[in-house]
């Protein structure tokens, strides 16, 4: 099989399918992670808003996999108390049994029981918290994530499995099998420009928002099917949420729940629900979406963030699938789509980070299927995700990070990272906790990088990235 697209979607197939025992190549044009998979919420979650719009088997395929995920990589996956804070009096009984709702449905993957606070356990919780009209709160749990570090890890999971995972590899076109449908890709080396033929019994197309473009390469005629949706998360410092819960807000005013977690450090608020006209590399942050999140998060904060307390901003695409002509996106399915297309290629698309090996047995159920391949039952819900062995003191690489040299050197020459932007955006996680920060460390990391692989390690084209990460007027 060939998979086209390396982030959690491609690579949970790369996963599925090695280890039950088939051939896979798996191609990823920039690094893997660069798209959706690093810029998510780093929740592995059932999903409580679904629950809100009745999606209840959604929830529990959600809950599920959450359990199987913490089972399988406990490394990875913390469990995290949520706490929706109260200030009508109808809201602790309504979250609150809405909540038990959401226990009830993981049975046996629960992650812990909900359970009403007080207005003073609230405050134990969230000492940070607006207490102007504060009631009390509802607390449940959920688990939180580094997605691009899982990511990695499962990359890892894939090789050892035997699947062959390239990254800085781009499909630029499909190959005809001779009898019409789709039997293998053209990729270029992007490093060195070169190109080659693949070929496979069986093309999937995990490009998530980019699904599009490659369905297009295999039939110019056929319609889109991907309706792009931007979220944005604003990072701050740990004195906006010190605690170690997170902030659940279930109705913001354009109808969305925003969380306020603690992760690496430091203070994640977010996310949007953005439409938007087509998928790009680099998304970008909005000023209204910028300001939305500041006014939103005021609400709710005793210490009011501004925008020169803003130390990072990133944004990602849902590739979300089409749903009839609804107008708002935040309205779509998050339910995944496998289509079987009229040039033989496979597409998959939509979904969570949290759904994706139910997502690749599936996909790999339907590829096998279609390729006459031998059945192979799916092994990977008790599969075991790689870990790595923790590194020993180095030289730190800047005061208001945990990095140090050695996790430079170890991406360099185990973690497959190939640029300045790798190590510092998705090996480490500088880049999305502290953008000035991540700026001062660059040139360090790239003499590091570079004389590891002794390539141009990018550091120009970091340091123009690396804009977009910061908010204007900062
Ligand atoms: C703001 C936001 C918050 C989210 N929060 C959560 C959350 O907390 N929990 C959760 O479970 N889910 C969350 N999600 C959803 C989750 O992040 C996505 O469903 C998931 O990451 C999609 O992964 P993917 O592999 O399909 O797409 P991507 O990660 O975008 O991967 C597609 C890859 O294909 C590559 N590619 C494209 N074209 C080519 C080509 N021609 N050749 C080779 N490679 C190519 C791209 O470079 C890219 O790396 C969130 C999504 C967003 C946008």
């Amino acid at each position: 099989m060939i998979v086209v697209g390396g982030g959690a979607t491609g690579v949970g197939i790369a996963i599925d399918a090695a280890s039950r025992g088939y051939d896979v190549l798996l191609l990823e044009r920039s690094d893997f992670g660069k798209g959706t998979s690093s810029r998510s919420t780093k929740l592995v979650h059932g999903g409580v808003r679904y629950l809100e719009q009745g999606n209840v088997s959604l929830v529990m395929e959600a809950l599920k996999e959450r359990g199987l995920l913490a089972r399988n990589a406990p490394h990875m996956v913390k469990n995290l108390a949520f706490v929706v804070p109260t200030y009508d009096w109808w809201e602790s009984p309504f979250y609150g049994i809405g909540l038990k709702l959401y226990d009830l449905l993981a049975g046996k993957y629960g992650f812990g029981a909900s359970r009403l606070l007080s207005r003073e356990e609230t405050l134990e919780r969230l000492p940070t918290i607006n207490t102007e009209g504060l009631r009390g709160g509802v607390v449940y749990f959920d688990g939180q994530f580094d997605d691009a570090r899982l990511l990695i890890h499962m990359v890892f999971t894939a090789a050892a499995h035997g699947a062959l995972l390239l990254n800085y590899a781009e499909v630029s076109g499909v190959v005809s099998d001779g009898e019409g449908f789709v039997g293998g890709v053209t990729y270029r080396d992007v490093e060195t420009g070169e190109t080659a033929d693949a070929r496979a019994k069986v093309v999937i197309n995990a490009t998530g928002p980019f699904t599009d473009a490659l369905r297009h390469m295999a039939d110019p005629g056929v319609a889109p099917m991907i309706a792009p949706s931007q979220g944005i998360h604003l990072v701050f410092d740990s004195s906006f949420l010190p605690g170690e819960s997170a902030i659940m807000v279930p109705h913001t005013s354009d109808k969305r729940i925003l969380f306020a977690i603690p992760w690496h450090g430091h203070t994640v608020v977010g996310t949007t629900d953005t439409a938007i006209p087509g998928a790009v590399e680099e998304p970008v942050a909005t000023e209204q979406e910028i300001e939305f999140i500041l006014g939103t998060a005021a609400l709710y904060l005793a210490k009011k963030p501004t925008r020169a307390d803003v130390l990072s901003v990133f944004a990602g695409i849902r590739p979300l699938v089409k749903a009839g002509e609804s107008g708002s996106t935040a309205a779509l399915s998050r339910d995944h789509t496998i289509r079987i297309e009229e040039s033989g290629m496979i597409t998959i698309c939509g979904g969570k980070w949290t759904t994706y090996r139910r997502m690749a047995e599936d996909c790999v159920n339907q590829a096998a299927t279609l390729a006459l391949l031998p059945e192979r039952p799916c092994v990977t819900e008790t599969l075991r995700i790689h870990a790595s062995e923790p590194l020993p003191p180095s030289t730190p690489l800047h005061y208001s990070l945990p990095y140090t040299e050695g996790n430079v050197i170890r991406a360099a020459r185990e973690e497959l990272a190939r640029t300045v932007e790798d190590v510092l955006a998705r090996r480490t996680r500088a880049l999305f906790l502290n953008t000035a920060a991540s700026m001062e460390m660059a040139p360090r990391v790239a003499a590091l990088l570079e004389a590891e692989t002794g390539r141009d390690p990018q550091l120009k084209e970091f340091q123009a990235l690396a804009g977009n990460y910061r908010i204007q007027g900062t």
